[in-house]
């Protein structure tokens, strides 16, 4: 192990630990944080509730409870060891939109306290950091870049669409490229296997005193520092918040209520196919794209967003070349175990051969020497920012973890917001693409029930210690520090007021160096 990593279960460590600044978490926010800070001051800290590796019983201290919508599991779809969810994260990055930041207080999405100008510098650098290109900016020159024509983009050819591009991040496990590096740094010291339990503010409420932790073999620690930083996910930040309730009784910066509420994901549903003409761009294809290294989705210009009231909505399309009772036979000839002589192997390998044509078109997209063929239809897959609700939430329980601590449990909800913009969402961009000429679409009816029952996320927690410019509507202020708290801030997305469309991981790293800058500064005042 290198210098500067210390298990809290041994006896390298005492009571208590000093710093100058505290950072719980060490994930995409906190990693962030704590490479930039010890770049500039001494005496950091931080401090990691798991090891190197996933551990049964630190993550098992994530279960919760689903009390709404069916969501994934709390324990799997967030990683408590060093490195965080990063460990298994996908990659896929883009830069919010210049809409993102904007009020719409009709659909109840909030203004962000900063300006998409002021954080462009710090996302540009959190690309770089990343591996991915500045070219996100520019969908047309990043698809040149790939050696694709720009031509087929709807961009140029339609009023209200506009095509948005994800690319996947070269460097993802941050946690495996940041250890070295700070495990050498003389100016930081990271203690693993040490779990946050309560956060302590001074009697009048104005500034932490010091954070309570735990090890899971029973030692308690108190961290004392000048400033306290908490970036432990958004479940895990809202919990801590909202158990340290012995000074405020409502829990730490939930004077409004809002600690917890306006938890949301990127939502998505499968619904309705569209029928391609031979003018289908196959730029919008999912697994053309895919075989090209491209992420590319269809969705409309911030104008016409603005003007029909929408969320951010996008399109994938989804080739299907066959009947799904024709994938089975297909899965169950490729990986099925047959007996000699069962007659099941021939009624798989007759059904498949009623839809040769089909099972070859699919075969030929995995060749790239044969041209790439249209497939019968499209399934449409339709992805959604997700509304701030103040009934989408954490909710407190009275059960108790291994350390003693309540648990949390969520309460994922979806509001009238979320239903129309994926119905009107459907409703515009197939009326488009007909009109365009590049095929036409079977319908499916967009109702709440049909939303309810086939709606998931995407593993993207925000929203629930949201930023804004006073207590009444917000927990941090657009310095990510809790209002009326002098010395506590946050890192991650659950500061961000509004999902977007984009993943929020590169995000949360932009923000993060901008934090940094904004401690550094804290500290000289
Ligand atoms: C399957 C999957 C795919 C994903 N794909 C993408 C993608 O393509 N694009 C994208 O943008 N995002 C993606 N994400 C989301 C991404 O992983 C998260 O946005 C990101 O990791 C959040 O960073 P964070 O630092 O806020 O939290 P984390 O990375 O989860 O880090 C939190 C850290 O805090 C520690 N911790 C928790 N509680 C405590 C405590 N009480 N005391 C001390 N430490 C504590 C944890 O152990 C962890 O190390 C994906 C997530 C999953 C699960």
């Amino acid at each position: 192990m290198a210098a500067g990593y210390i298990d809290a279960r041994g006896s390298e460590v005492g009571e208590e630990i000093e710093a100058s600044v505290a950072i719980f978490g060490a994930g995409a926010a906190g990693l962030t944080l704590a490479r930039e800070l010890s770049r500039k001051i001494g005496g950091v800290a931080l401090i990691e509730a798991g090891g190197f590796d996933l551990e049964g019983e630190t993550q098992s201290l994530y279960f919760g409870n689903q009390l709404g919508l069916p969501y994934y599991n709390l324990a799997a779809c967030r990683l408590r060891y060093f490195g965080g969810t990063t460990n298994h994260w996908s990659g896929f990055c883009r830069a919010n939109d210049a809409i993102d930041y904007e009020g719409r207080p009709v659909l109840g999405l909030p203004k962000w306290p900063v300006t998409p100008q002021e954080v462009e510098p710090y996302i540009r650098s959190a690309a770089e950091s990343l591996g991915i290109s500045g070219d996100f900016f520019d969908v047309g020159l990043f698809v040149e870049s790939l050696g694709l024509s720009s031509d087929e983009l709807a961009d140029g050819r339609s009023e209200v669409l506009e095509t948005k591009v994800f690319q996947v991040a070269r460097d993802i496990r941050l946690g495996k490229i940041y250890r070295e590096p700070l495990g050498s740094t003389g100016n930081l010291t990271v203690y693993h296997h040490l779990n946050a339990v309560h956060v302590r503010l001074a009697a009048d409420g104005s500034r932490v005193e010091a954070v309570d932790c735990a090890t899971l073999t029973g030692r308690k620690i108190r961290v004392k520092a000048k400033i306290t930083v908490l970036c432990c996910h958004a479940i895990e930040n809202a919990r801590l918040l909202l158990v340290s309730n012995d000074v405020m009784n409502v829990g730490i910066g939930n004077e409004s209520g809002c600690v917890g509420r306006y938890f949301m994901d990127h939502t998505h549903i499968f619904a309705s196919r569209f029928i391609p003409s031979p003018t289908f761009p196959l730029i919008y294809d999912k697994r053309f794209t895919e075989r090209n290294n491209l992420n590319l989705n269809v969705g409309f210009k911030d104008d016409f967003l603005r003007k029909e009231n929408l969320l951010q909505y996008y399109c994938r399309f989804n080739p299907v070349y066959f009947d799904e009772d024709i994938g089975e036979s297909v899965r169950n000839i490729r990986y099925g175990l047959f007996e000699p002589g069962d007659v099941r192997f021939l009624k798989d390998v007759a059904n498949v051969l009623s839809d040769i044509h089909g099972v070859a078109a699919q075969a030929a997209t995995y060749q790239d020497m044969l041209p790439y063929p249209l497939p019968r239809y499209y399934k449409l897959e339709h992805r959604l920012e997700q509304a701030p609700n103040p009934h989408s939430r954490i909710v407190i329980s009275d059960r108790k973890d291994a350390l003693g601590s309540a648990i949390a449990d969520l309460d994922w909800q979806i509001n009238e917001h979320d239903i129309d913009s994926f119905r009107r969402g459907q409703e515009y961009l197939v009326n488009e693409f007909s009109a365009l000429g590049y095929g036409r679409a079977e319908i499916e009816e967009i109702t709440p029930e049909l939303v309810k029952s086939r709606v998931s996320g995407h593993y993207h927690h925000i929203g629930t210690t949201r930023m804004s410019d006073t207590p009444a509507d917000g927990v941090v202020n657009g310095d990510c520090r809790v209002h009326n708290v002098a010395n506590l801030y946050i890192g991650g997305s659950s500061t961000f007021p509004t999902a977007g469309y984009s993943g929020p991981t590169m995000m949360i790293i932009g923000f993060s160096l901008r934090l940094a800058d904004r401690i550094v500064a804290d500290l000289q005042a």
